[in-house]
């Protein structure tokens, strides 16, 4: 059981309205407790961050910072597997995705500890008199509101890069999983960052989060969510005249004409969708399919649905539960509303956990032919594993079956809305036309994919889809952590990742010479 307290400027303290209990969704028991934070916590850290900003942060050389980061995710790395199994248990993901988050909050920390001395501006040749030159300056204190599907991913991309540029950062990530990420904090704050650089605040969104959204000392908020929430923090910083990122999902296609490789493009199109349980802004949760390939193509995926294996996160499943009953009872309604206005089930896997001591949970869908291969009843559940006595808590996990839907209205809601759960709709376009019509009749725009042998069509189509990432025969949620990543449309606007995340977080400032 994990007790985790705030990090503000450099002290481990209480929060002001008690604790939140974390819940570790494979099994709806409790594993640890957070500081529920509030107006008063996250003011002390901003306080915190403005002055460790002005007093040493923006003087401090980019060399030393780029070896603070350095040093931070040799820390991490060397903690890999720990993080990773704290991420599991908290966010319900197989412990293997898990391994990989930790091994790419490593690789943000590595990369922007190397970007961190090539933040630099130009010379503009303006005339013999004058000497022109531009400046990339930090913007001061920097708010982090994160979302529960990659806690610690998200914190190494977004706390990296305004490191990296010189900035002081408050984090609030959300009380749905982030007992990771205040581990990764406590592990960062041994690498030599001076107290209140990284200040960590945890608690709900409608306290701790409002709280960061409304403070007047912030000068910079990044957000990833909900376009809802986005759009009301949104608000609150226009109060302040403060610029904001906005991640906020999509509603992702991948497009199957019919001469695409299908060997190559049937693992990808299923990973895009049950990766972390399809709650991933950037799932490929739309296939497009060219008509001649529709039946074809359905088949396959339905075969592949079905032989998924489900389970608690700490078997290493193929997939893990959602990551509340909340998240559960979302996507439910979703394929129930869904299948009320006519689509079809074309395979459901087989969702079939017991925990010892109670009677199965299974959810076979009607028309599934085959178990999971996946022997969940031998697990050995770990310390978090269902324990009786926990009244207050379903005994079972959050489980629900990857499934495939067909005969799917493109203006229906589960085609169009973004389900985040392991969810996916196929629908069919007769030509090109169509193709890039449907793809982009949605009000997001964050990853597409085009699947074809045809590099001409592959160059157009790709051009054609409004999408802040475009992969041609692949998909990758999002990319390494090289890529720029974000939105178009309701998917949000700026950039994370990549050196165009630098850009977001620090103001260019010109300086004119008079050699006159
Ligand atoms: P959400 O409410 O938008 O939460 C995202 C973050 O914003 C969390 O840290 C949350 O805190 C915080 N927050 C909530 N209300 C706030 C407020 N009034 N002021 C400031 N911060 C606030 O998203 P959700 O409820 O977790 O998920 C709902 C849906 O959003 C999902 O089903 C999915 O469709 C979408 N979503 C997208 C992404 C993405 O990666 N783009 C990630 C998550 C969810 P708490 O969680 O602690 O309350
Ligand atoms: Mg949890």
């Amino acid at each position: 059981m994990t007790k985790a307290t705030n990090f503000i400027d450099g002290v481990w303290r209480e929060g002001s309205l008690g604790t939140l209990e974390m819940i570790n969704p494979s099994y709806g028991t409790k594993i640890g407790e957070i500081a529920r934070s509030g107006a008063s916590d996250v003011d002390l850290a901003v306080r915190a961050a403005n002055r460790a900003f002005s007093s040493v942060w923006k003087q401090t050389p980019a060399a030393e910072r780029s070896r603070m980061l350095r040093k931070a995710a040799d820390l991490l790395l060397h903690h890999a597997d720990e993080l990773a199994e704290i991420e599991s248990a908290d966010t319900g993901k197989p412990l293997r995705q898990a391994q990989n988050d930790a091994r790419q909050i490593v690789r943000y920390l590595e990369f922007y500890a190397g970007a961190a001395e090539h933040i630099h501006g130009d010379t503009i040749p303006v005339s013999a008199e004058h000497l022109v030159f531009t400046k990339r300056v930090p913007l001061g204190v920097t708010g982090h509101i994160i979302p529960w599907n990659y806690p610690l991913q998200m914190t190494g991309r977004t706390l990296g890069a305004a490191l990296a540029a010189g900035n002081a950062t408050v984090l609030k990530p959300a009380e749905d999983a982030c007992l990771a990420v205040v581990r990764a904090i406590e592990l960062m704050s041994k690498a030599g960052f001076p107290p209140g650089v990284i200040n960590l605040v945890t608690g709900t969104g409608e306290e701790a989060g409002q709280a960061l959204a409304d403070h007047p000392g912030i000068h910079h908020l990044a957000f990833t969510g909900s376009p809802e929430v986005g759009a009301h923090v949104m608000k609150c910083s226009a109060a302040h005249i403060r610029p904001v990122v906005l991640e906020l999902g999509g509603k992702s296609p991948q497009v199957v004409f019919a001469d695409a490789d299908l060997e190559r493009a049937l693992p990808v199109l299923v990973n895009a969708i049950i990766q972390n349980a399809g709650q991933t802004c950037s799932a490929g949760s739309r296939v497009l399919v060219q008509q001649e390939i529709h039946d074809l193509l359905v088949e396959r995926l339905a075969d592949r649905f079905r032989s998924l294996a489900v389970g608690p996160a700490d078997g290493n499943p193929d997939v893990g539960p959602l990551v509340s009953e909340k998240q559960l009872e979302r996507v439910r309604t979703f394929v129930d509303e869904a299948v009320t206005a006519g689509a079809e089930i074309a395979a459901q896997a087989t969702v079939d956990f017991a925990p010892s001591g109670s009677p199965s949970q299974s959810y076979p869908s009607p028309d599934s032919t085959s178990q999971s291969s996946h022997s969940l009843e031998t697990l050995s559940p770990d310390s978090s594993a269902p324990d009786s006595s926990a009244p207050d808590f379903p005994s079972h996990g959050f489980f629900y079956p990857p499934t495939l839907l067909t005969h799917v209205d493109p203006q229906s809601t589960i085609a169009r809305k973004e389900v985040f759960g392991p969810v996916l709709v196929v629908i069919p376009f007769r030509d090109e036309e169509e193709a890039i019509r449907l793809a982009n009749d949605v009000e997001y725009g964050l990853v597409a994919a085009v699947w074809t042998e045809n590099l001409g069509r592959a160059h157009r189509v790709a051009d054609a889809i409004d999408a802040g990432q475009v992969y041609v025969n692949g998909y990758g949620a999002g990319g390494g952590v090289e890529l720029p990543f974000g939105g178009m449309k309701k998917s949000g606007f700026g950039r994370e990742k990549g050196f165009e995340a630098l850009h977001e977080v620090t103001a260019v400032k010109t300086y004119v010479i008079n050699k006159g």
